[in-house]
């Protein structure tokens, strides 16, 4: 059997964490069977569908690596093939019009609710005769179209990470609307629903596995009474855990992050994020973490993914995120930077500068966790003057600072190598009989206004490559 499998987002929102770490099992699962990934966009629902999202969905994806074989078909483009699926139903006595109004129903729930019962529809209007049907008809009502759900059935199939489940037809909340009211006269039904559309969809588009989150595990009950009466195969079925936050409930929006950009805008760089969602809820037979797309596929296995909700842990993706940026050449993370200096106003000129932001880039390097922080890291060589810490301020007032400082300023020149800057420490070590870390930590707090930072000889010449070296120093002797 040729694997074939989908992602279905609905363009409702920006590209989510949940759908993109579905993508990812999808694709994997796809690689490792040398099967089809599918990109199908469920945007039937008209008013909170909206074309940026779709685009944003589209270059998120890319973005990450998971790149699709087929599509993205648009289901607004195929509502003919649902119809035809209803009316089918409606001609096997599958599917019948409800003409309940919406009074009616919430009657009914408040009896339920009453009773202490679930809510759910009674199924009242399954059996209209035709008198019943021409008298609604004549009242102006206009039905909705629902397919039967029989309260003694029992729904069970083999979930390739969940194991056996079972469902009660009568857990199912009754007769389910798979079309609403018709929009003009003439028609018997109006717009598909959810739960036909994916069937449809997923019988035409020969979907054989359907590996989506565990919130759909309800609606896969109905879709499989919906395959069968179809008359078309049930595909297999892999309910993926859910992404908890640190308290163990669903991750949202109140954990300040959801879409795929608010991850990128964070500083999370593709590879090592799309690392990270494979091992949410996967382990590797050889518990290796750190792999590429096209590593972990050869490795994946539906079998190896956890039943139990998957626990979003910022310090490992911290982690790996660190492992790939310090992975990185200073030719590879450069452009990753740009965007972020260019959004804290930094300002150079990418063409003259390029060598001189290689050697930046090459500098922090290290200290980077998240792009965000090559902010922080490279701030002092873009900034207009130097601004002191309170050491850095009480350390100027030490005996010997001041003066090692305007040492610097007299032997200091323009392009200074690396062993020149070298020797002038030297030099003044022996002329002022101090020792070699006060000249070095006298430097760096008048280069730098802080006692701590990355290599101060680089710093330096960094500094001195843009010849505001000796304005800086000057500034603090003067502060
Ligand atoms: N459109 C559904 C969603 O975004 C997915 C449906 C499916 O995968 O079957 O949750």
């Amino acid at each position: 059997m040729s694997v074939r499998v989908r992602i279905a987002p609905s363009p409702t929102g920006n590209l989510h964490i949940g759908t993109a770490r579905t993508a990812v099992f999808n694709w994997l699962f796809a690689r490792h069977h040398e099967g089809t990934f599918i990109l199908r966009v469920e945007d039937t629902d008209l008013e909170r569908s909206k074309p940026e999202y779709t685009d944003n969905i589209k270059s998120g994806l890319s973005w990450l690596g998971l790149y699709w074989d087929e599509g993205p078909f648009f289901q607004t483009e195929r509502l003919d093939f649902y119809r035809q699926a209803i009316q089918t139903l409606l001609d096997k006595g599958f599917a019948y019009p409800c003409y309940c109004t919406s009074e009616e129903l919430e009657t009914m729930r408040e009896i339920q609710k009453a009773n202490n019962q679930a809510p759910r529809y009674d199924n009242r209007h399954r059996n209209l005769s035709s008198e019943d049907i021409a008298k609604f008809e004549a009242q102006g009502r206009k039905p909705v179209i629902r397919f039967k759900i029989e309260d003694h059935e029992q729904i069970i199939w083999h979930d390739l990470i969940r194991g056996k489940v079972s469902w009660q037809g009568s857990d199912l909340g009754g007769d389910m609307v798979i079309a609403r009211t018709p929009e003009k006269d003439g028609d018997r039904f109006g717009q598909p629903l959810y739960n036909l559309a994916v069937v449809v969809d997923d019988i035409d588009m020969n979907i054989s596995h359907v590996i989506r989150g565990e919130d759909h595990i309800a609606n896969t009950a109905k879709q499989i009474l919906l395959y069968q009466a179809l008359g078309a195969k049930v595909p297999e079925f892999a309910h993926t855990p859910l992404i908890l936050n640190s308290e163990g409930k669903k991750l949202s929006k109140r954990d300040g992050v959801t879409s795929i950009d608010d991850f990128r805008k964070m500083g999370f760089i593709a590879p090592a994020l799309v690392n990270y969602m494979t091992l949410l809820g996967w382990t590797s037979p050889d518990t290796e973490e750190i792999f590429s797309l096209s590593e972990a596929a050869t490795k994946f296995s539906l079998e190896r993914v956890n039943k139990a909700g998957a626990k979003f842990d910022w310090d490992k993706l911290d982690w790996l995120n660190s492992q790939y940026l310090h992975k990185l050449s200073s030719e590879e993370l450069l452009p990753l930077l740009i965007p972020y200096w260019q959004e804290a106003g930094y300002q150079f000129n990418l063409e003259n500068d390029h060598d001189w932001l290689l050697q930046l880039t090459g500098l922090i390097a290290p200290s980077l966790t998240r792009l965000t922080d090559g902010v922080k890291e490279a701030q002092l060589f873009f900034a207009d003057g130097v601004s002191l810490t309170q050491e850095a301020e009480e350390f100027l007032t030490q005996e010997g600072v001041k003066e090692v400082l305007k040492a610097v300023i007299t032997a200091t020149k323009s392009d200074l190598a690396s062993s020149e800057a070298n020797d002038i420490i030297k030099q003044i070590t022996k002329d002022l009989k101090v020792k070699k870390g006060l000249v070095m930590r006298s430097l760096r707090v008048g280069l730098t206004g802080e006692l701590h930072g990355p290599d101060l000889i680089q710093t330096w010449l960094l500094l001195n490559r843009k010849a505001i070296d000796q304005t800086r120093l000057e500034s603090t002797i003067n502060n």
